[in-house]
């Protein structure tokens, strides 16, 4: 559930939200009654925002590349019918042009564009002196910065209502992810810029269906804003993406089963038992750091000792032991091996570091 900032966010955009802020529809518009049909059947379900892509220039050239401006008619049409606004994807100075032209109610930023600088700052200057909502996806490549710059610019050129959409990051490796999302990245940039709206896009996330509910549980967990998710009147038959689109009743199930989190609770009951365990976590916070420095002060020990007998910093075989005890101890105590493994590394590392200032000075 947004916290009552992005409530107000929301209801300053025209959309007063109680819940989760819904973005729905194809991928791509592909014909007028494709669009009516799916805002018609939308329009019983919980959804803000109707979308669909006008311009779908595909990894490679040759198979569907979207029906171009006329599509934006469609969408409006269809809109109206349904009493739903409506949102696009833009990629160029002329297709914001053409979307203004057609009423288009809110406009998103792909992940590709969002890669490209040049791209966002054609679109950022295209936008000068509108008023019209713009969502940024984050870009192909898991760089925070790269999405980070893109909202400037767009807030540099006078956009006053920005959000941001997470749909995964392209990696090398294959995963059962379509983009792998990295939750921390989209968190990391709702610390930087709390005002902004955070959605996530499952459907770009997951690549299929079978995935979508627990991608978007995932999101509301993680108290995302809102969620794009794309809906087809006939998934098998869409000209694009037509493994990860829901039918309109799929999508209305997939959010009942939906669990809305929200931020806090008045509750005294809560309020008592979670107040008690954060103090006890204070408290063996307190005593992990502790240890900690009293670890690292044994390790500056050592390195004296190292640096007297002319040994090397690092002891290839211990810390192998390290890593190989540890990891078994904690998965006795029940602590995942990938953590304790983790962990042992990063404190090693740090006492790496330490040994090499003593032997340094
Ligand atoms: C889309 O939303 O249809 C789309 C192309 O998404 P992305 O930019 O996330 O690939
Ligand atoms: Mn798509």
């Amino acid at each position: 559930m947004p916290g009552n900032l992005t409530a107000q966010v929301f209801s300053e955009w025209g959309f007063p939200v109680k819940n989760i802020f819904h973005i729905a529809g194809p991928c791509s518009a592909e014909s007028e009654e494709q669009l009516m049909r799916t805002a018609l059947a939308l329009k019983d379900y919980e959804v803000h925002v109707m979308r669909a892509g006008a311009w779908k220039p595909r990894t490679r050239p040759g198979s569907f590349e979207g029906v171009g401006a006329v599509g934006l008619k469609w969408l409006k049409d269809a809109g109206k019918a349904a009493n739903l606004a409506v949102a696009t994807e833009v990629a160029t100075p002329k297709h914001v042009e053409a979307c203004l032209e057609h009423g288009i109610d809110i406009l998103w930023i792909g992940a590709r564009t969002t890669s490209n600088p040049f791209a966002v700052q054609d679109i950022a200057d295209a936008l000068q002196g509108t008023d019209i909502p713009v969502l940024v996806k984050n870009p192909i490549n898991p760089d925070i910065e790269l999405w980070q710059g893109a909202v400037e610019r767009l807030t540099q050129a006078g956009v006053k209502k920005l959000g941001i959409i997470h749909r995964g990051f392209s990696t090398y490796e294959k995963t059962v992810f379509r983009n792998q999302p990295i939750w921390r990245i989209p968190i990391e940039m709702k610390r930087r810029n709390p005002r902004l709206p955070m959605l996530c896009d499952p459907s770009h996330i997951c690549g299929n269906t079978g995935l979508l509910f627990s991608v978007a549980q995932n999101a509301m967990d993680l108290l995302f804003d809102g969620l794009m998710l794309e809906v087809h009147i006939d998934p098998p038959a869409a000209l694009s993406d037509a493994k990860q689109q829901l039918t309109p009743k799929e999508y209305s199930r997939l959010l009942e089963r939906l669990k809305i989190k929200k931020v806090s609770s008045e509750s005294r009951d809560f309020l008592e038992n979670i107040g008690a365990l954060r103090r006890e976590i204070d408290k063996i916070d307190h005593q992990i750091l502790d240890l900690l420095a009293l670890r690292m002060d044994n390790a500056r020990e050592i390195a004296m000792h190292k640096k007297k007998n002319n040994i090397s910093i690092l002891q290839p075989a211990r810390f192998d032991e390290i890593i190989k005890s540890r990891t078994r101890e904690g998965m006795e105590k029940k602590l995942a091996e990938d953590f304790v493994s983790r962990l042992y590394q990063f404190i090693h590392e740090e006492s790496i570091r330490l040994q090499e200032q003593v032997i340094n000075d």
